[in-house]
């Protein structure tokens, strides 16, 4: 229902651009030229996740409209989301990767164009916990956003997939406590991922969200540690933001989202 909701907005939008266009007058990011290169576009908040709202927002046909590059999850919080080369790929419960139709609905997405604006090697041996002091003291601030490519092979990896829940929706904590977690070793593939600033915490995650794809694009998942062999590092900065919420009728507009979350954004995502 949101999806046609939604189907209708766009429809206005292009109707509004079509009237503006001859009048003059702007009618946002629709129009905004410099959508589709340094702007991370996300659907929905961490928080909204963390209170079980798990509906979709969009397609993901209409997602890849926004970028070729990206991490999310499924309606029903179903599996870990990587978008490479403006392709969808779902890891599913079950560890593997499959390409994932357009008309699949998404409760929360973080999508660019990725366009590198920093390329570096990574020494082996580095691992999570040592690649995010590298990347603060090689980036020329925190206060922006930042997509990480990571390209090489890894003597470890560690990831973790999410099963495709039932309505009524239980909150992300409770989902993550039933997470499947895949150790890989000496695996060849993509970090892909996101470094948010700290004052985004509750809209987006806060830090480095990384997911994970092996070269043959048949699994991956939600990182939670690796140890690099040989990698190389690509960082897109990103100075704009767009933020797409769950439109009229959803749950979105009746939840109370008072509450701290950041102890369980830690526990469920890091
Ligand atoms: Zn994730």
């Amino acid at each position: 229902m949101f999806i046609k909701n939604l189907r209708k907005l766009s429809l206005l939008i292009l109707v509004f651009s079509l009237v503006s266009g001859l009048f003059g007058c702007s009618s946002g990011y629709a129009d905004n030229p410099n959508k589709d290169r340094e702007t991370l576009f996300q659907v929905s908040t961490i928080n909204a996740l963390m209170e079980g709202l798990y509906d979709s927002v969009i397609t993901v046909g209409d997602l890849l409209e926004y970028g070729d590059f990206g991490i999310g999850t499924f309606e029903g919080l179903d599996g870990e989301m990587v978008v490479l080369n403006g392709k969808c790929y779902q890891i599913k419960y079950d560890g593997a990767a499959y390409l994932k139709e357009d008309s699949a609905g998404v409760p929360f997405a973080d999508v660019t164009y990725f366009d590198k604006d920093y390329e570096g090697e990574i020494a082996s041996g580095t691992t999570f916990e040592q690649l995010k002091t590298l990347v603060g003291e090689t980036l020329p601030t925190e206060n922006i956003f930042y997509a990480i490519k990571i390209e090489g092979t890894f003597t470890f990896m560690q990831t973790r997939s999410v099963a495709g829940q039932e309505k009524p929706y239980p909150p992300l904590t409770a989902v993550t406590a039933d997470q499947v977690v895949f150790d890989f070793n000496n695996v060849k593939g993509t970090i892909i991922g996101f470094y948010c600033p700290e004052y985004v915490a509750g809209v987006g995650v806060a830090g480095y969200h990384l997911h994970f794809i092996t070269d043959e694009l048949d699994a991956g998942g939600h990182i939670l540690n690796f140890t690099v062999d040989e990698a190389i590092m690509y960082i897109d900065y990103t100075n704009e933001f767009y933020l797409m919420l769950p439109g009229e009728g959803s749950d979105f507009y009746n939840t109370d989202f008072s509450p701290d979350y950041s102890e369980g954004i830690e526990e469920a995502e890091k």
